[in-house]
């Protein structure tokens, strides 16, 4: 393929670790020459990075190569990154004839030998174990390169923090296409070894592994000199975070990154509730920088299928945790993720999740009805619970939560809080500002003002809603 055919359209879909993978796979392919396109028409390869933490999202994927199956006459090639390829492997080849690269989560950095390999014959390549071929990383200063991102510009970053011995096992590419120039994410942690009954997480993505927290701290200075400021430190269980080299815990590195001059926020997901110590409080009310919020999934109220799930945690173990948070001198904000309809939930134990929301007082809820997933230990127990049975009870909790959350929005009202500006809604002519508790804020601002996506401004809540707050500038 000429330099200039090289082109590639790339569709994400699940969780922002696979947003941040994608933006580790359109760095590597830039830096192979190839040129993102915003359609799949223009593209030469069509890229999906997939999600199969439930169902829905995995047929998701299948669908939209159905979708554009006849495109395949005209030479494009097709390809599955990510978690079903990683869950599905070659049998993808079998169910999509039309799919030429199936390259799991763990293999990113195999994608320049085999897109080669693509280009040199017409094949099928997949590769689904975990990384160990890599070559080793420059370490020549980071480079900025202009790039296109799904029609917006992006930079493109060479990561130079990393050394071999971890990279090797783990999960970094050389080249990061960052599409957010304030706010940039860095993985801490990949994999899982809690197996939870009901996630495929622990076969997607492998046994967990973290980098040191030295070459995190050089990406983290890195993205400050490069202006960001704002960090996402992300992992599966972000604060089962473990420094290889032994030199920090997870609330140091915290307050390291907290430190590091240039940056203003910095948020981390997902929390496991079994490895949160008081030391994340400490931090958080230590550290003005480090963003009052804490996403802290419970998955259910009933200790007795908190068991069944394999949690590792029973409800007071949880809400001991939560009264930690609670103690703050700062007011943290929690949120969390609710299963329903799990193989056995009975009607009191869904009444103990609607209580313990009533108990913690969440500012924000994720809620999902139980997918049996394959590999699972919960893949063995029938899924008893009806569809129409799960769908009422997440509309219940939903319903519930929507007035806890009105309610508890309502201290906000005539507080002025930093927002960091998002952008503007040009028909409402407001603009989008997000808070450090991470709620959205959308406010007005005098006539003329041009505000930069980035800045942080100060703003006067004026109006509640139960998702959202609505204020006006503070000049
Ligand atoms: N590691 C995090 C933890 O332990 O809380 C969760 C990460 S998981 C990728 C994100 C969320 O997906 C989970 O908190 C859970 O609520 C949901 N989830 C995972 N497996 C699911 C399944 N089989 N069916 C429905 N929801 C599921
Ligand atoms: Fe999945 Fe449980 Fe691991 Fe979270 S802790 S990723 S829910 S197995």
């Amino acid at each position: 393929m000429a330099a200039q055919e090289k082109t590639f359209y790339l569709e994400t879909f699940g969780c922002q670790m696979n947003v941040h993978d994608s933006e580790k796979v359109v760095g590597t392919l830039i830096s192979q020459g190839y040129r993102q396109v915003p359609t799949v028409q223009e593209a030469g390869l069509v890229l999906y990075n997939t999600c199969s933490i439930r169902d829905k999202a995995e047929q998701k994927v299948f669908h939209r190569l159905a979708d554009y199956k006849k495109l395949q006459a005209q030479g494009k090639r097709f390809g599955v990154l990510g978690c079903v390829a990683q869950q599905e492997g070659e049998k993808i080849f079998e169910r999509a004839p039309h799919v030429s690269l199936v390259c799991g989560s763990a293999s990113y950095r195999n994608l320049p030998q085999m897109l080669a390999q693509l280009d040199a014959a017409d094949q099928k390549l997949a590769h689904t174990g975990l990384s160990s071929d890599a070559a080793s990383f420059s370490s020549a200063a980071p480079s900025l390169v202009p790039a296109i991102s799904q029609g917006k510009s992006s930079t493109l970053v060479r990561i130079t923090g990393l050394d071999d011995r971890e990279t090797d096992k783990c999960f970094e590419t050389e080249f990061t296409a960052r599409t957010n120039p304030h706010r940039g994410y860095i993985t801490i942690i990949e994999g899982c070894d809690k197996f939870c009954a009901y996630c495929v997480v622990p076969f997607t993505r492998g046994k967990e592994r973290s980098r040191t927290s030295d070459s995190v701290l050089a990406e983290a200075r890195e993205m400050a000199n490069l202006g960001y400021t704002e960090i996402q430190l992300l992992g599966q269980n972000v604060n089962s975070y473990h420094d290889l080299a032994g030199k920090r815990t997870f609330a140091e590195l915290l307050i390291a990154i907290a430190e590091v001059p240039g940056v203003r926020r910095v948020r981390f997901t997902t929390s496991h509730p079994r490895d949160f110590g008081k030391d994340i409080v400490e931090a958080i009310d230590s550290t003005p920088t480090l963003c009052d919020h804490v996403h802290l999934p419970v998955q259910s109220g009933s200790s007795r299928l908190l068991d069944a799930m394999q949690r590792l945690y029973n409800r007071d173990q949880y809400l001991e945790r939560i009264s930690w948070i609670k103690s703050a001198r700062r007011e943290i904000s929690i949120t969390t993720d609710v299963i329903v309809g799990f193989p056995g939930e009975t009607e009191a134990d869904f009444e103990e999740t609607l209580s313990l929301l009533d108990e913690v007082g969440y500012d924000g809820v994720f809620a999902f009805k139980y997918s049996p997933r394959p590999n699972t230990p919960a893949i063995k127990l029938e899924d008893a619970i009806p569809d129409s049975e799960k769908s009422r009870r997440l509309a219940f909790l939903l319903e519930k939560q929507r007035a806890i959350q009105r309610a508890r929005y309502q201290k906000h009202l005539g507080q002025h809080l930093e927002v960091m500006v998002e952008g503007k809604n040009e028909m409402r002519k407001q603009w989008v500002g997000r808070t450090s508790q991470n709620k959205t804020l959308n406010f007005t601002a005098p006539d003329g003002s041009d505000l930069e996506s980035g800045g942080y401004v100060p703003v006067r809540v004026i109006t509640v809603f139960p998702n959202s707050l609505l204020g006006e500038m503070v000049v």
